[in-house]
């Protein structure tokens, strides 16, 4: 559903060349939940970045269902760690907000579509809050039902819950499983915290220390919806194992590089 080829991303930074991603290939398969983890400055935001058309590619290319890339699109939701929520808006409009520029839709429906997202992500009761009286997590749940107005089939997650407190973010978790497995989309998501990645993933890609290249590829067989019991067994401790000691291992060649 999504392929990357031959990604490559510089930016030009005080007239040095910095190469983020090196030809990073990558697939998402429909209905997948996707990790993508790497060490700090690996390039993992200037991916989804990429993705979300936010950002232009410098070589390779991006398809989603066979069409390049070529700027941001609703068959993709984009969630960031900040919430960014506009503070004047009360809990339904920052999500109908998401909604302005569609033609034909009269206040009622948009009402009635966010009224529709916010009970998906829990927040039944809480549509007429404004973000000041909603905590991190609520926020949160906020931006992503605004995330899924359109249906997008590739839901795109920049350590989402990073901004979160050890439980709100592990209900955050079962949330988004919930969630994806009612929508049905395919999510690529970003984060830097192993366990999670393992959690709530099919499949998990490990970029290189700077610049990002993919180092390793994991696929997580097993059953789904999963819950903390799944955590506690053999087979994600196996999982855990092979994936801190690939980010140890990036993490001593970029000292030894640094060093050299
Ligand atoms: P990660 O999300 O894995 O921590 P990023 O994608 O944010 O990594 O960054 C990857 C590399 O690209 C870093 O070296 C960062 O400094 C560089 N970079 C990211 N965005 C820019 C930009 N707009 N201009 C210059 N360099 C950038
Ligand atoms: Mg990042």
């Amino acid at each position: 559903m999504l392929q990357a080829e031959e990604v490559t991303k510089t930016f030009i930074s005080n007239k040095k060349e910095i190469t983020a991603l090196e030809r990073v290939h990558l697939t998402i398969h429909q209905e997948e939940f996707v990790s993508l983890l790497g060490p700090s400055g690996s390039g993992k935001s200037t991916f989804l970045r990429l993705v979300a058309g936010l950002e232009s590619k410098s070589g390779g290319s991006i398809r989603l269902n066979g069409v390049e890339i070529e700027g941001a699109g609703r068959d993709r939701g984009v969630v960031f760690q900040q919430y960014s929520l506009l503070p004047w808006l009360h809990a339904w409009e920052n999500v109908a907000f998401a909604l302005k520029k569609t033609m034909g839709l009269s206040a009622a429906q948009k009402k009635e579509i966010a009224y529709h997202f916010l009970e998906l992500v829990g927040l039944k009761g809480f549509e007429n809050h404004y973000p000041v009286q909603m905590s991190g997590g609520m926020q949160q749940r906020v931006a992503i039902a605004r995330a899924l107005v359109y249906r997008p089939k590739l839901l795109l997650m920049d350590e989402p819950f990073g901004a979160l407190d050890a439980q709100t973010r592990r209900d955050m978790q079962d949330l988004l499983m919930k969630i994806w497995a009612e929508e049905k989309c395919s999510v690529l998501f970003v984060t830097h915290d192993v366990d999670e990645a393992i959690y709530l993933s099919d499949r998990v890609y490990v970029l290189s220390a700077h610049p990002g290249r993919i180092a390793k590829e994991l696929t997580i067989e097993m059953r789904k919806p999963r819950d903390w019991n799944d955590m506690l067994t053999e087979q994600f401790l196996h999982y855990k194992r092979e994936i801190v000691s690939e980010l140890e291992r990036q993490k001593s060649l970029q000292k030894q590089a640094l060093e050299a």
